[in-house]
């Protein structure tokens, strides 16, 4: 026999059972970001490399390691988008944007790749909802996109979720604190694990990151970023939280707060599920001033976020998954399974969820099957233009007039 394929590694299907989370969660998103003026933005699933490369940063994990990359007639390399940030500041500067009313609001959702090691909630292929408000440096602009991502969450009821919150500063003082980090690590080499040995140079600050029980203690006394933002950075991180305070929004502040990704300035967020394993992340962000700038455009502020379609769905795979009974379902026998398609797609074109044997069912069988659906009635024709409407949670039962029945349903 042939042998049988299997999704490729870290990648999944969506079965039908599994649709209905995934899609509200979309609908929410969508529902939230466009009233609060995002606009739509749909950008390609490749891009050049060189975009990534420049954009998320050569030292970071994703572009070291992480791209799908591969090469087209002529020696053009293109990669899988890892992330959507690049593409939409692209995109930005390719239609002009920046001569629009500032900042400009654009959100996206789809598939994104990164060849990571696949365990639960960590895929190679995923699914994020993005959000990018470009061009504007008001702490406004980052108050509200936390807000928005808070309420997505809240609306999708994600229980036991936390929100850390942290400032990266300007590039300035981050290369300043930088410096004085990697003398500090230098200067305790011998406490520090192999792994952040080799990293000092390249990123100190994944120490903070680590695991291992010594460099954590020589972590825990290290300097931080936030004591070493300038003036004008700390105003500005003051300034956003104010605004979150003032808007009920918890957060916790974590001085430690590195994302995996080089191009953030200033504020820098992640929101987290206590209910997931160690892939805890459901979605983070921050603001990224310098860019724009980086991809050949004018100097630009501008902050973002992206949230996790599969992770939310699994915390709310964890929840009570009772969903409420809907449609009807046609049962007939005999001559009747025949007018049963002419109901039912009279039913559909009425707008209701109408569904009927396809397999022969015995009428015992397509009650059972009716109630596996998850039907809210069964219409169980009887032969001579009558039928009986079944309620499947309470097993109630009336006469019904198959011609009106689909007022009768339509009707509260
Ligand atoms: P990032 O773009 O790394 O800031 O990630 C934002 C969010 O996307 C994370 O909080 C996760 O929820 C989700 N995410 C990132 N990478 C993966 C992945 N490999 N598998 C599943 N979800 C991911």
């Amino acid at each position: 026999m042939a042998e049988r394929f299997k999704a490729p590694r870290g990648t999944f299907d969506v079965l039908p059972a599994g649709a209905p989370v995934r899609r509200r969660i979309e609908e929410v998103a969508r529902g939230i970001l466009e009233a609060a003026g995002y606009g739509r933005i749909e950008v390609p699933i490749f891009e050049d490399t060189e975009l990534f490369a420049r954009g998320v940063g050569e030292s970071t994990d994703i572009v070291q390691k992480q791209m799908f990359t591969f090469e087209v007639q002529g020696g053009r390399s293109l990669t899988l988008r890892p992330e959507a940030t690049a593409s939409v500041c692209r995109a930005y500067l390719e239609h002009g944007m920046q001569k629009l009313a500032q900042p400009v609001k654009l959100w996206t959702d789809g598939p994104f790749f990164r060849h990571e090691r696949p365990q639960a909630g960590r895929y190679r292929q995923f699914t994020q909802i993005d959000a990018e408000s470009i061009g504007s440096d008001s702490p406004l602009v980052d108050a509200e996109l936390i807000l928005l991502a808070g309420d997505m969450i809240a609306e999708l009821g994600v229980e036991g979720v936390r929100l850390r919150l942290g400032s990266l500063g300007t590039p300035a003082a981050r290369a300043a604190y930088l410096e004085e980090l990697r003398e500090y690590l230098h200067s305790r080499e011998d406490k520090l694990s192999e792994d952040v040995r080799a990293r000092i140079d390249v990123n100190p600050l994944r120490a903070f990151d680590a695991d291992d029980e010594g460099t954590r203690r020589v972590m825990d006394e290290a300097p931080t970023l936030l004591e070493r933002l300038d003036r004008e950075d700390g105003e500005h991180f003051d300034a956003v939280r104010k605004l979150l305070d003032r808007n009920g929004v918890s957060y916790e502040i974590d001085p430690t707060l590195v994302r995996g990704l080089d191009y953030y300035t200033r504020t820098v967020f992640e929101f987290e599920c206590d209910r997931l394993g160690a892939q805890s992340g459901i979605g983070g962000g921050g603001r990224y001033d310098g860019l724009v700038e980086q991809l050949g455009g004018p100097p630009t502020p501008a902050c973002g976020w992206a949230l996790g379609v599969d992770r939310i769905a699994l915390a709310l795979e964890g929840g009570d998954g009772e969903t409420e009974r809907d449609g009807v379902f046609v049962v007939a026998e005999g001559d009747d399974r025949d007018s049963a398609l002419a109901l039912v797609t009279e039913l559909r074109r009425a707008g209701i969820h109408a569904d009927l044997d396809l397999a022969g069912r015995t009428v015992k069988g397509q009650m059972k099957h009716a109630d596996r659906l998850g039907a809210r009635h069964a219409l169980i024709l009887e032969g001579d233009g009558k039928a009986k409407l079944r309620d499947m949670s309470s097993g109630e039962e009336r006469e019904v007039d198959p011609a009106t029945v689909a007022e009768t349903l339509s009707s509260p």
